[in-house]
């Protein structure tokens, strides 16, 4: 037999993935269709991202918006159920493009990226889904708010910035266990009333839907390997 071609591999990985989220959901008595499946291509070729359009994968993350827009200003055309999530740390000077490209924000961790945000979707009228994105395990060299400062954020953003606030996203730290911190995501999440959990990738996104996730971030068990850089 010959080798799978890199669109029928990409193809066959979606399948496997989307087979696992189903089962896990199910076998935590969630709904599979609450879960939302975000294929992160950050630092993929482009013919692994069309491998992915065409088996039908229509939510994607990237983390750097220059980078977004070379993956999808074009592709977005052609594609006009697209859904692309920012799920990288995002500077306040390139707040205008991301609200212009991406349709959900899910790295929102400070005061003043928040109040940017807030003034862009007022300006605009696009109104994007929002995640507060948390440091559940505290590393300094990681973005996110820290979890002690989380509450004031929510608040902040809900009640004084009136941003779309959908729920919180977290990176749990390299080599550990993730459980612990997914629970701790949603513990904070429930004390503050908000319903959406994106946690999760290659790794873990089925301990992260034992634990509620309702949005995974996967990518390397789709596309394969990223290019270096
Ligand atoms: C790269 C990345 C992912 C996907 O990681 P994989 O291990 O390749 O699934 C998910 N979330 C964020 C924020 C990322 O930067």
């Amino acid at each position: 037999m010959s080798e799978p071609s890199v669109a029928e591999q990409v193809a066959q990985n979606l399948t496997d993935v989307r087979a696992r989220i189903d089962a896990t959901a199910r076998a935590a008595g969630r709904a599979p269709e609450a879960v939302r499946l975000v294929a992160v291509s950050k630092r993929q070729p482009e013919a692994r991202i069309d491998a992915a359009l065409a088996a039908g994968q229509r939510v994607f993350g990237e983390i750097r918006v220059q980078e977004a827009e070379a993956h999808w200003r074009a592709r977005r055309e052609a594609v006009p159920d697209l859904e692309l999530h920012m799920i990288g740390p995002l500077q306040t000077n390139k707040v205008k493009e991301a609200v212009r490209l991406f349709d959900v924000i899910e790295t929102v961790d400070r005061p003043k990226l928040a109040q940017n945000l807030a003034a862009e979707m007022e300006r605009t009228g696009r109104r994007l889904p929002c995640f507060i994105e948390v440091n559940v395990g505290e590393e300094p060299q990681k973005a996110g708010v820290w979890p002690e400062e989380a509450d004031a954020l929510v608040r902040r953003c809900r009640d004084e910035l009136d941003l779309p606030l959908a729920g919180l996203m977290c990176i749990p730290p390299f080599g550990e266990e993730p459980a612990p911190y997914f629970a701790l995501l949603r513990t904070i999440a429930e004390r503050n009333g908000l319903i959406e959990l994106s946690m999760g990738m290659s790794d873990d996104y089925e301990v992260a839907i034992g634990l509620g996730a309702n949005v995974v971030r996967v990518g390397t068990a789709i596309f394969g390997e990223r290019e270096s850089g």
